[in-house]
């Protein structure tokens, strides 16, 4: 095997990133290497390559950027003990201390010390990666790759839709990104009665709709959204799933929220905005959720069953499929506002 490899790395603090053969990484001791099969971009790769505010605080150049990903096993570090050469896995990328009190109680995806791949440390967009053991999550080998891949948002979107209790209940999903539209098809899956779905993108909400949603609802272009919704449900519905996180996207979703009903809380707005507390929240008894990556590995396990016994079919959230040495390519697609994209997949072998 040579010791070099092609990677997606972001070498200037500027917009942009080069694809160039560096150093195939040594995994440390906990480490596994694997060859990577697939990744996919995801909205924080989105942030890094057009280098707004946000990375240029955060990210250290030169760095490998990209975290969502499937592979091989092909090398493990003297104190792994449960991952094997040959393993086909996926990566968590939240990095746990493991002894901090979130680790020892259950919640290692909210770590104090929390180091995130492909934005605190090396990520995955090239031939190969270096990935904690702890990281790894095995995958069955039927799998489709692309799917693989994809586990990481599909996560954040279970992990919203399963904190929110939705079973029987009217929801409304803010957004028509890929989370969105990841939540549209989980909220099916598990037993939501309604789904009306806010966005701004027809091409995305017409995904969201095939995904599940029962009712899309262009906010841009349809006038009176919010007093038909309180309406048709008879005071609002049950729960919000806001994956947007404006501010528009905030006041919306505690509008169209019912008295006593959960407002669950994915999306990021860019900055902080002004907030009615006392209406939205204590007049109207709402119970608020955060919501922060997966739970590690419970979401993961809700995650399997779901697509195992095919009650998700997460294929019409995947727009575009590039083979990797196309990443530059990939990344202005996803990152132009001129032509719309969901969830893109780069495949490291392209025939398949
Ligand atoms: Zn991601
Ligand atoms: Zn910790």
């Amino acid at each position: 095997m040579s010791d070099k490899m092609l990677a997606a790395l972001k070498t200037k603090r500027a917009a942009g990133a080069e694809l160039i053969e560096v150093n195939i990484p040594q995994p440390k001791p906990d480490e596994v290497l694997v060859k990577i099969k697939a990744c996919s971009i995801c909205g924080t790769d989105k942030h890094i390559y057009t280098w707004d505010k946000w990375s240029q605080s955060r990210i250290k150049t030169p760095m490998i950027f990209g975290h969502e990903c499937c592979a091989e096993v092909v090398e493990v570090g003297s104190h792994v003990k449960n991952v094997k050469m040959g393993d086909y896995i996926s990566a968590e990328t939240h990095i746990p201390c493991q002894y901090c009190y979130q680790c020892r109680t259950g919640n290692m995806h909210l770590c104090q010390n929390l180091s995130i791949l492909g934005v605190d440390i090396n990520g995955i967009f090239a031939e190969y990666a270096a990935i904690p053991e702890i990281c790894c999550w095995k995958n069955d080998s039927s799998l489709p790759i692309d799917v693989a891949s994809i586990q990481e948002p599909l996560g954040n979107a279970t992990y919203t839709v399963m904190e929110s209790r939705v079973q029987a209940k009217k929801i409304a999903i803010i957004g028509d990104g890929p989370i969105a539209a990841f939540a549209c098809g989980i909220s099916r899956a598990v037993g939501a009665a309604k789904i009306y779905n806010l966005g701004m993108m027809p091409f995305n909400l017409d995904i969201c709709r095939r995904m599940g949603a029962d009712i899309s609802i262009n906010v841009t272009t349809e006038k009176k959204y919010v007093e038909r919704i309180i309406d048709e449900t008879d005071g609002g519905v049950d729960v919000v799933l806001d994956m947007a996180g404006n501010k528009n996207a905030v006041t919306d979703g505690f509008n169209i929220l019912r008295r006593m009903g959960t407002f669950t809380a994915f999306g990021i707005a860019s900055e902080p905005f002004e907030f009615d507390m006392a209406n939205n929240v204590v007049f109207k008894g709402a119970n608020v959720i955060g919501i922060s990556g997966r739970k590690m590995f419970e979401t993961w396990y809700q995650l399997k069953n779901l697509l195992d016994t095919g009650k998700v079919d997460v294929k019409p959230a995947i727009s575009h499929r590039f083979p990797f040495t196309d990443f530059i390519k990939a990344m202005d697609l996803a990152t132009s506002t001129a032509v719309p994209s969901a969830k893109i997949v780069l495949l490291m072998s392209p025939e398949i």
